[in-house]
């Protein structure tokens, strides 16, 4: 770390790996950690990067099973194929060639494995395809840039030598934006930006940082914090997604609520496109200079260009950092509370409230409780459901994370408990609010694991105004359902949501869906036609196409039903404007090789 020529600005270090961190190809994760079954029928999480990590779970597959309404036999497993077949590379000898000027060798790389992990991100189809089938279409190889410069010279030799060039970051969006359209016959290259993942600059008197793109978020997270900022933005892929990700998607963080999302964060985005650079002279705290064009980057989901580095808004890390839980009789007294709390006070940095079967869910993933544990658990659900009267099949759970100054947290905690026992909310504890938190990563973890033991599931997101969300919530559901029985499907599906963000205007929903596969003919496209089905009932409930997951070829089909022909237009002449030759032909949201937003 230096301090620069004018004393003002910090120049950290580059991010240094932990020799542990490697990432599983075959599934979500770091390689050391995975969910297992135990000669006694319990689950474990392996490693010991969680803290549920190494817990017994003796009450998951017995949960589970109720739930579905199947019996999982812990021995019978759909073992996973992995790797599949990877389709032959392209070859494109001229520009591999032009790539040799300005590449180091190890920045060029042609691992099929590697290949095929930059052909995909963590939708339920695309991790079903390469433990069960196969892609159709992989990149051809992979190259590691290290410079805005080296960036230039990429798409200058795309250009003259013919090259498609997809942008990868972490690999974590479930859009299927990384997704190689099979009938692309130019080489592909993927342009994998890690090593372009330092920290620039902080500036910690105006309480900015240049970061590049391809810094992962838990580096981002680090670093800052070593020199007594954050950026406040964690979404629950953030061990793994990038700056460049997070920008190129649109996301959404957890703690938006104190913080923002992403869009409220950047000050400046700086891309390389077919056109050039697009860039600015300053950054300004806000300015008024025409079309602000810079904003098309916020989703552009690799299709406009490469994005290099962002300024970004820091925040001083918060003196105290604190977690909580309230339970409810229902899901619509916890509505209630949360409709009060937007209105009436400030919410803490998260807010999150799950529906009773999630609620039941995260019970399951707790460990038995042993000697004294077992009495205060016993104790405190006779008081709960005893006393207090609330009925364990309808109970819900609101996790929450403050962050502030002391009095900032005290202030925003008694408000919210004021708020919470007007509706019948009852405190719950900092310990399970810091469980429900800490369950997000390890919950990651258990869609790959379930798919082994034939169930496939997937999280999908919406956002909806304040007054059709519990509707929202309802028909989604009943749709799932009908969609499930229509079809004959094994079983009960698995249908739960939760409330994520506040808006003053209406709310973030989070459904995830799965069911029981064994015996289903094409069971990934059966999921596939269930879950567009409950799309197709989020926007009829009112709800968006997406609230920060983004489109990728997932939901590109549904485009037309919310955007006008002009408007579907003016992105199309965008695209034409900067890429004329189609060189990011990643082809979301329909653009690119079989015609731009169809
Ligand atoms: C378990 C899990 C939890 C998640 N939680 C959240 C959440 O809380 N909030 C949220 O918003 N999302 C979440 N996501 C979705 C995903 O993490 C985000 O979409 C994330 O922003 C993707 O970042 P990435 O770096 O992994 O991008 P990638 O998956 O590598 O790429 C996504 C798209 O962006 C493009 N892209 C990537 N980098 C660049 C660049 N430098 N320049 C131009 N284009 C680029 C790619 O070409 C691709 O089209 C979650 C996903 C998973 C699997």
């Amino acid at each position: 770390m230096g301090q620069g020529d004018d004393g003002r600005r910090i120049y950290p270090e580059p991010p240094r790996r932990r020799s542990g961190d490697g990432e599983r190809f075959d599934g979500w994760g770091f390689a050391d950690s995975g969910f297992r079954i135990l000669a006694d029928g319990a689950v474990e999480l392996s490693g010991n990067r969680y803290d549920l990590a190494g817990t017994k779970l003796p009450d998951l597959l017995p949960w589970v099973s109720r739930t579905i309404g199947v019996p999982l036999d812990p021995r019978d497993v759909n073992p996973s194929q992995y790797p599949p077949a990877i389709p032959a590379p392209r070859e494109n000898a001229e520009f591999v060639a032009a790539l040799r000027k300005f590449l180091a060798d190890d920045a060029i790389c042609c691992d099929a494995e590697s290949r095929l992990r930059h052909g995909h991100g963590h939708t339920q189809q695309e991790i079903y395809a390469i433990k069960h089938g196969q892609l159709a279409r992989v990149p051809d190889l992979v190259v590691h840039p290290n410079s805005v410069e080296q960036i230039e010279a990429l798409v200058a030799a795309a250009l003259r030598h013919g090259a498609c060039l997809i942008p990868y970051g972490g690999g974590s969006n479930v859009t299927q934006a990384l997704l190689c359209r099979s009938d692309e016959q130019r080489i592909i290259a993927s342009v994998d930006l890690s090593r372009m993942n330092r920290i620039r600059w902080i500036d910690p008197e105006n309480r900015m940082a240049c970061i590049e793109a391809g810094a992962v978020g838990r580096e981002i997270v680090a670093s800052l914090a070593q020199h007594g900022f954050t950026m406040g933005h964690e979404p629950d892929s953030i061990e793994f997604s990038t700056l460049g990700g997070w920008i190129a998607t649109h996301a959404s963080g957890m703690k938006k609520n104190r913080y923002g999302n992403i869009e409220d964060l950047v000050l400046d985005v700086s891309a390389v496109t077919a056109a050039g650079v697009l860039a600015r002279s300053g950054v300004s705290p806000r300015e008024s200079i025409g079309v602000d064009l810079r904003r098309c980057l916020y989703g552009s989901e690799g299709n406009l260009g490469i994005i290099t580095h962002a300024t970004v808004k820091l925040f001083p890390l918060p003196e105290v950092q604190r977690y909580q839980s309230v339970v409810f009789r229902s899901f619509e007294d916890g509505f209630a509370f949360l409709y009060e709390l937007e209105r009436q006070a400030t919410p803490p940095a998260s807010v999150r409230l799950t529906d009773n079967l999630q609620f039941q869910f995260s019970r399951a993933l707790k460990a038995a409780p042993v000697g004294l544990g077992r009495l205060k658990s016993r104790l405190e659900k006779l008081y709960v459901t005893r006393i207090r009267g609330l009925d364990p099949d309808e109970m819900v759970a609101c996790t929450l994370l403050f962050e502030g100054s002391r009095a900032e947290v005290e202030a925003q905690e008694s408000a919210l408990f004021r708020i919470a026992r007007k509706h019948g909310g009852l405190e719950a504890g900092a310990e399970n609010g810091k469980r429900g938190y800490q369950l997000t990563f390890a919950i990651a973890y258990i869609r790959d694991f379930m798919m082994d033991h034939f169930l496939l599931g997937e999280s999908f997101e919406t956002s909806v105004a304040w007054s059709d969300a519990l509707a929202l919530c309802e028909n989604v559901k009943r749709r799932i359902r009908a969609e499930h029985a229509a079809r004959g499907l094994p079983g009960v599906p698995f249908i739960s949501c939760r409330i994520t963000q506040l808006y003053d205007t209406g709310v973030c929903i989070y459904f995830y869906f799965a069911y029981y596969y064994k015996g289903v003919d094409r069971p990934s496209e059966v999921f596939a036609e269930m879950e567009h089905a409950a799309r197709d009932e989020v926007l009829r409930s009112g709800g968006s196409l997406s609230h920060h997951h983004g489109i990728g070829k997932l939901r590109e089909g549904f485009l037309p039903e919310i955007m006008s022909g002009p408007l579907l237009e003016w992105g199309r002449q965008i695209k034409q404007a900067v890429d004329p030759q189609n060189v990011f032909g990643s082809a979301n949201h329909g653009m690119g090789a079989g015609g731009p937003l169809r």
